[in-house]
């Protein structure tokens, strides 16, 4: 096994060496009723330390400390411009230790190195910096009363929900975790944070970054731990009035039935099987290029992953042919292997759960075109949890690789014939976080973009992000949305004042 560690900075091998408790009310504390797990790096499957996971006692602690942060208003009653200050030094400080994030992405998560480096590390710093200015510009309305004689004023206050419990997933645990946890803040929110069990390093070492910029004590608690525990304590707790959650559909449906507890406000940024689109009159090596990056970046591991390709009967061949071309040459390695240009799987459970669904697939009459396979010999004498790059064609509509998302590099690839045809396909799932479109007609972008049932559309490009642009899902991909004003809305409550002059 070809370990990583030596390859790390210091900075970076003494932070995943040293004891890392649990982040309540401001100190580091051991679990009361937990346990310590190991921490993986899914390049080459060896242990490279250890982390704390509360359990339901701990989680208790947190709220009870966020709720007692919340009440005293240490941190909402300061001044927005105050709030906003202190956004922007964490952002600050992200950046400062950006080689450090991009490291514990890499050996946590199995993210590359550059790709953390210069795409999330910097997206998690922008994030504090885009909901630091909104501080100062959070405001009520005023109305003219209709109600006659009385001499009313009317307006309205949008306050903080109060304790939010932010609840983040594997694929993308610092950007995941400041999407989350800057609006709450700008906000005035108190929080308790708990990241995935699989990547808890970069979101700890952001809890440290916090308390170093100002954030009063108890205003972010961060505890790690699994999800049907800690994630399932927090959830249910008539102590916490919002739950902001990202993962995939199916833990949703558990974290519905939790939340009826207290009725807790629910913001749900869920799974996808997002399409798309080429039309014969595209740029086609571009769209080849762009859909073999929508689907094989981050080894599929992204939620706006383009997991269905649909092609235009005339270029259909070229597409199925450039994207299998584009797989077979893909170079797999370590996160840290500036050559590579995938990395692994998160998990050997997930990589035996996507070739199940490549297996099940076939079984029900995909035809595979390239990839389909665990790749073991990535590294001399084994280790990681690579998977083949993965080209399928002719999958029955109903068949588990087009319905499902699998969260893997794995693509399905099917013929459409004009635009009524793409939108249909397209738009039969049960899905509608993203799509794109590629194109050279303007008009017909215009009518795909309206056409497709989805959180947010891409023409002539695939998965890119913007602070100020709302984030979220269509039908079973979830509820709310996350980014711009929408995503500062969701930790807000609106309060009407009705005065009589
Ligand atoms: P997941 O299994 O649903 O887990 C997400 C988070 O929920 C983790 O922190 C998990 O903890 C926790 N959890 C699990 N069971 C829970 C329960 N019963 N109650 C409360 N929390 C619980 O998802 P994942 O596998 O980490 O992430 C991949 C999924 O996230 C994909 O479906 C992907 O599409 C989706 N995603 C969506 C977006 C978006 O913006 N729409 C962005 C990124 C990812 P443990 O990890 O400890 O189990």
């Amino acid at each position: 096994m070809a370990s990583q560690l030596d390859q790390l900075s210091a900075p970076a091998r003494s932070f995943i060496a040293e004891d890392k408790g649990l982040l309540i009310g401001g100190a580091w504390v051991a679990p009361s009723d937990g346990a310590v797990e190991e921490v993986i790096d899914p390049s080459t499957s060896e242990i490279v330390g250890t982390v704390v996971h509360g359990g339901r006692a701990d989680v208790d602690r947190a709220v009870a400390a966020a709720r007692r942060a919340f009440e005293d208003g240490r941190w909402r009653q300061r001044t927005p411009a105050e709030r906003a200050r202190t956004l922007w030094r964490i952002a600050d400080l992200i950046e400062q230790s950006a080689q450090l994030f991009a490291e514990l992405e890499a050996i946590d998560g199995g993210k590359l190195f550059a790709g953390a480096l210069g795409g999330e590390v910097p997206a998690a710093a922008e994030t504090f910096r885009y909901y630091a200015g909104w501080c100062t510009k959070i405001a009520g309305e005023t109305f003219e009363p209709s109600v006659p004689g009385l001499g009313l004023h009317g307006f309205t206050l949008l306050e903080p929900v109060g304790v939010a419990g932010l609840i983040t997933p594997w694929n993308g645990p610092l950007v995941s975790a400041a999407w989350k946890l800057a609006p709450a803040l700008a906000a005035g929110c108190a929080c308790i944070l708990k990241p995935a069990e699989l990547t808890p390093l970069s979101t700890l070492r952001l809890g440290a970054l916090v308390q170093e910029a100002g954030i009063p004590d108890g205003v972010v608690n961060i505890v790690p731990g699994s999800g049907p525990v800690a994630g399932a304590a927090l959830a249910e707790h008539p102590g916490v009035d919002k739950i902001s959650f990202t993962g995939s559909t199916q833990t949703a449906r558990a974290l519905l039935g939790a939340a009826t507890s207290n009725m807790k406000k629910l913001s749900l940024e869920l799974g996808g099987k997002s399409p798309v689109l080429i039309f014969d009159d595209a740029e086609l090596d571009e769209a080849i290029t762009g859909a073999a990056a929508a689907i094989f970046s981050n080894a599929g591991q992204v939620c706006v992953a383009g997991a269905r390709v649909l092609a235009q009967r005339s270029v259909y061949d070229r597409v199925v042919q450039g994207l299998a071309e584009i797989a077979a040459g893909l170079t797999l390695g370590r996160a840290l292997d500036p050559d590579a240009h995938m990395g692994p799987l998160i998990s050997g459970d997930h990589r035996a759960r996507v070739h199940a669904r490549v297996a099940q697939g076939i079984g029900e009459g995909a035809v595979l075109v390239a990839g389909g396979e665990c790749a073991d010999n990535v590294l001399a004498g084994g280790g990681g949890y690579y998977y083949r790059p993965t080209v399928l064609v002719d999958a029955p509509p109903d068949s588990c690789v087009v319905r499902e998302e699998i969260f893997g590099p794995v693509v399905v690839v099917a013929p459409f014939n004009d635009e009524a045809d793409a939108l249909a396909l397209a738009n039969d799932t049960a899905y509608g976080l993203a799509g794109s479109v590629w194109t050279g007609d303007g008009s017909r972008a215009q009518r795909m973009a309206r056409g497709l049932r989805a959180g947010i559309v891409w023409i002539n490009c695939h998965g890119i992000p913007d602070l100020a642009m709302p984030i979220g899902g269509y039908k079973q991909s979830g509820w709310g949305r996350e980014h711009g004003f929408k995503g500062i809305e969701a930790y807000l409550e609106h309060k009407s004042v009705m005065q009589r002059l």
